[in-house]
């Protein structure tokens, strides 16, 4: 995938059934290719326009909101933040029967550390998610000073500006689970947790510094 403009939609890590029974397919497919493309085609045109930006990244564009034209600041960053968190998003998950379950290496210590236990921390990061108000998105990150920490973030707004590393996250936004699930974020996130790429998750820590 492109490190900058023009951005390319990343093809799916798996098929997009791959995530059945817990997310089907027609789901996944609906997802990618017209909400996570949508934020690429947006993205690029908003950028088409500015050319001293064409060589920032995803990153750059979310954390460096001053140095966007005012004018086109706030679609810059919606469309940004929202591609970046989908591409990790549909990252954290792997096929179904394929993950383990739960993290086994320096994450699953810190989770420890901090949580008490796994499960204690699956039951905090689940109540953040059906406590976020509308669209949104809830995250495992890691702050500045290396502690963990689980937060809500609304519509495309991801932790990078506020100096967080992200580990893992769930879409709570209604498209990810509205067409299997409907009104039922719940069961929707008891099921995602059974799709976690864990080993994924054991990287993105790693690469810390
Ligand atoms: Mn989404």
């Amino acid at each position: 995938m492109n490190e900058h403009y023009p951005f390319i939609l990343a093809p799916l890590p798996y098929p997009c059934d791959a995530l059945e029974p817990y997310i089907d397919s027609l789901t996944v497919t609906i997802h990618h290719e017209r909400h996570q493309a949508g934020y690429v085609q947006a993205l690029n045109e908003l950028l088409c326009g500015c050319p001293q930006l064409q060589g920032y990244s995803l990153e750059a564009l979310i954390c460096n909101k001053n140095e966007l034209p005012e004018k086109v600041r706030d679609k810059i960053q919606r469309n940004a933040g929202g591609l970046w968190a989908h591409e990790l998003y549909f990252d954290c998950m792997t096929r179904c029967g394929s993950g383990n379950g739960a993290p086994c290496g320096k994450l699953a210590k810190a989770i420890e550390q901090t949580y008490g236990c796994f499960a204690q921390f699956q039951e905090v990061f689940t109540q953040t998610a059906l406590q976020c108000n509308g669209s949104g998105w809830v995250w495992l990150a890691c702050k500045q000073d290396g502690s963990l920490c689980i937060l809500c973030t609304p519509l495309q707004e991801t932790p990078l500006p506020q100096g967080m590393r992200a580990i893992l996250v769930v879409d709570v936004w209604e498209h990810a689970y509205y067409l299997k699930y409907q009104n039922r974020r719940e069961l929707y996130l008891q099921n995602w947790w059974k799709l976690v790429d864990w080993e994924f998750a054991e990287r993105n820590y790693a690469d810390i510094p």
